[in-house]
């Protein structure tokens, strides 16, 4: 293949969702770019520029030779994002796509008028009116920041409507007339996540629905497929997430996070447009990884299969890490007792609770698997 026709990628965010797009880039051939925060972050193994997300010159001259550009986060100001489609990029996800996954109140308003389920919400702009809404709701809601959160910061369960009375002060403070997102507290009897790529022309592949067990907020393991998921709620979630693909006009990865709720239905919890911790299983998992998949899709090419290549595969979150002892006594160790499972090292300094890594094991016998993935995790987690 002659050198110089490559088709370059520029991606906004120097994460370890960015790492995790090099080997796939580099098995395709793709000119990677990434614009990190900063110096040493995840992602700097690859061609790396540094530089803020948020300056719009900065972005536009980063991307100016780019075939397409595309995200490790959702937090590129949409007025950057504008620029860019202004002058003339390909930006996939596009800004008004992205805004569902930028603003939740947005999020929830866009699939409510899809008829998409969603748990019982409403804007709440001060305490008078959570007061309402936990009249309304058997005392209890789930009061969320529109924007800003990940990983549970940004989320909490209140009883009384004083509860949220600092984030009220704080977007009394901003000015900018915002209101807080209100939710039932949902009876789940487990958390699910769909994936689906959707490419610019139309093409839309869903891979299995996964269960995902979050711990205080983080996601913790990820079992694919979903253990004992009734086939008619796996067909509604893989339609869920096909049609929000195609109404949001999403281009790329969707991961729309679920919970099956204990009568059995499906409500949509939160997406993200772009590869999820939900999907990491698929890199050995999957015939097609959702990091290889992302790259086709937006580059608009045929996308790979979504099959699974095991019964089971199982992913375990590494948080935090020890002190103590060196990596290559740890793989030592580690390598020796589990010559099966796989190791993804994201290359950050681990802080208690921080997400350094994931390990995936893989097999026919699901307690075998995972056993194999929570013990070798917890040969590095905190
Ligand atoms: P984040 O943006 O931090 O991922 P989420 O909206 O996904 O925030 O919420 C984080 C976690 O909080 C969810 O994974 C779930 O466990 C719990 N949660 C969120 N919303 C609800 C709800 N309406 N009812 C019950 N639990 C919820």
């Amino acid at each position: 293949m002659a050198e110089g026709d490559s088709m370059r990628v520029a991606v906004i965010g120097g994460g370890q969702l960015a790492r995790m797009m090099v080997p796939a880039a580099i098995n395709l051939g793709i000119d990677l770019r990434v614009l990190a925060e900063s110096e040493g972050m995840s992602a700097d193994l690859a061609a790396t520029d540094v530089g803020d997300y948020r300056n719009v010159d900065k972005v536009l001259q980063f991307c100016s030779t780019a075939d397409v550009v595309t995200f490790d986060h959702e937090h590129v100001p949409q007025a950057v994002l504008h620029a860019l489609v202004d002058a003339g990029l390909a930006v996939h996800p596009g800004p008004d796509a992205l805004l569902a996954a930028q603003d939740k109140l947005h999020m929830r308003a866009a699939l409510t008028g899809l008829g998409i389920p969603v748990p019982r919400w409403a804007a709440v702009a001060d305490s008078a009116e959570l007061a309402t809404f936990l009249e309304q709701n058997n005392g209890a809601a789930v009061v969320k920041t529109a924007r800003g959160g990940y990983d549970g910061k940004g989320v909490r369960i209140v009883r009384a409507a004083t509860e949220a009375d600092d984030w009220f002060a704080a977007l009394a403070e901003d000015g900018n007339g915002g209101s807080l997102l209100a939710e039932e507290l949902v009876d789940f009897r487990r958390e699910l996540a769909q994936s689906v790529a959707r490419r610019p022309s139309g093409q839309v592949a869903a891979w299995s629905a996964v269960e995902s067990i979050q711990r205080d907020g983080v996601c913790a393991e990820v079992i694919a497929p979903a253990p004992g998921l009734d086939p008619e709620l796996a067909r509604v979630a893989a339609d869920i997430a096909t049609a929000i693909a195609e109404a949001l006009n999403v281009t790329g990865v969707l991961a729309v996070e679920l919970f099956e709720t204990a009568d059995g239905r499906i409500l949509v919890n939160e997406l993200a447009m772009r590869p999820h911790n939900s999907g990491h299983w698929s890199i050995e998992g999957s015939v097609t990884s959702q990091f290889e998949q992302h790259l086709r899709a937006v580059l608009d090419l045929p996308l790979g299969d979504t099959a699974p290549v095991a019964g089971w595969t199982v992913m375990v979150n590494i948080l935090g890490g020890p002190t103590t002892g060196t990596m290559a006594d740890r793989y030592q160790n580690a390598f020796a007792a589990f010559p099966g499972v796989k190791i993804h090292n994201y290359g950050k300094d681990p802080r208690p609770g921080r997400k350094v890594g994931h390990v995936t094991a893989m097999g026919d016998d699901l307690d075998t698997v995972l056993h194999e993935a929570r013990a070798m995790a917890a040969l590095f987690g905190d």
